[in-house]
């Protein structure tokens, strides 16, 4: 519990599509107080069970400032979840309005990207840069940007669901309802789809491999899509093991792929990468390097690909500085 018992705290949660991240902020130098990540169902009630029984755990109530939560989906301007593939059961829910049942204090809900961003914005790799694209990477794919100094918001605030950009006309079916969408080429979680591949076929290519479902059964998707099962991968990545490190080519080379689009449509000057899997970019981000310069077309104006300064707790610490600096970005 903080000691300094007269102040006041932000709170900012970071919902993912396996599990949530909590950090209290301290207003005066926005660092993390404290920090606790729980693994969550996709079940409405345990959900909102989750993120109150976190709050009340992380801070006394007499002592939260505000609240922000970032969730994965398309959050409209009145804080409510109009769609969210990687949790369907927040779909046409208000949380911020929920969550006034238990808490007295300003709440604000908006896209997980965005979060991110916000973070970075503020204390980290964008900052005095007018041009940045933030790229999550997770279960799914998130995305925001900042163009010519701006936020950019679209329709209904709707902008950046990157994730779901076509990249193979009849590839692999989507859990938003479409097929070919990036995310399921890209997301942290293919890492261990990619790796079940190749280990039953160690002679295939990445090009070979357009529709995962000709090379794997159902229960090998279904096993395999955790996250968790995806930092196993990483680990033995980072051994050398034959079958991870074709693996990780294999997502590397479509995280390029998808980037090199994006980047020929916005011209970031920096390509910010986030999400649970940023901690270990160091170790993947010559390959992100090298494929990306691969697929562009003007190199001496490519934009630099860094690591998020908030490293995985980004969209959290962003959710906490929602309910403060949104309204001046
Ligand atoms: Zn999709």
């Amino acid at each position: 519990m903080p000691a300094r018992v007269h102040e006041t705290f932000y709170i900012g949660i970071d919902v993912g599509g396996t599990k949530l991240n909590i950090v209290l902020i301290d207003p005066k130098d926005l660092k993390i107080l404290r920090s606790k990540k729980i693994l969550i169902s996709d079940s409405l009630t345990s959900l909102s069970d989750s993120i109150v029984s976190s709050i009340v755990e992380i801070c006394p109530i007499e002592q939260i400032a505000s609240i922000g939560i970032g969730l994965p989906g398309m959050v409209d301007e009145n804080n409510t979840m109009c769609f969210s593939p990687h949790i369907a059961a927040l779909n046409g829910h208000n949380l911020a309005k929920e969550l006034t049942r238990y808490f007295n204090c300003p709440i604000r809900v908006e896209n997980d990207a965005n979060c991110a961003l916000i973070a970075e914005a503020i204390t980290g790799e964008a900052q005095n840069k007018s041009n940045v694209l933030m790229v999550t990477l997770g279960t799914g794919i998130g995305g925001s940007l900042i163009i010519d100094g701006k936020f950019l918001k679209g329709h209904k605030g709707f902008i950046g669901e990157i994730g779901h950009m076509a990249v193979v006309k009849g590839g692999n079916s989507c859990i938003c309802g479409k097929t070919g969408c990036w995310e399921t080429y890209a997301a942290s979680s293919t890492l261990s789809l990619y790796f079940k591949i190749f280990k039953n076929s160690p002679h295939l290519r990445t090009d070979d491999i357009l529709r995962f479902d000709d090379f794997l059964s159902a229960s090998d998707v279904n096993n395999d899509i955790s996250i968790t099962s995806s930092e196993e991968v990483m680990n033995l990545y980072k051994k050398q093991n034959s079958h991870a490190t074709k693996a990780m080519n294999s997502m590397m080379e479509w995280v390029a792929f998808g980037l090199s689009s994006l980047n020929a449509v916005v011209a970031p000057e920096a390509i910010i990468i986030g999400g649970g899997i940023v901690s270990d970019f160091m170790f993947y981000e010559h390959l992100v390097d090298r494929y990306f310069k691969g697929f562009s077309q003007n190199n001496q104006f490519a934009p630099s690909i860094v690591a998020a300064a908030n490293g995985a707790n980004a969209g959290a610490v962003g959710a906490a500085l929602l309910t403060v600096y949104k309204d001046n970005l």
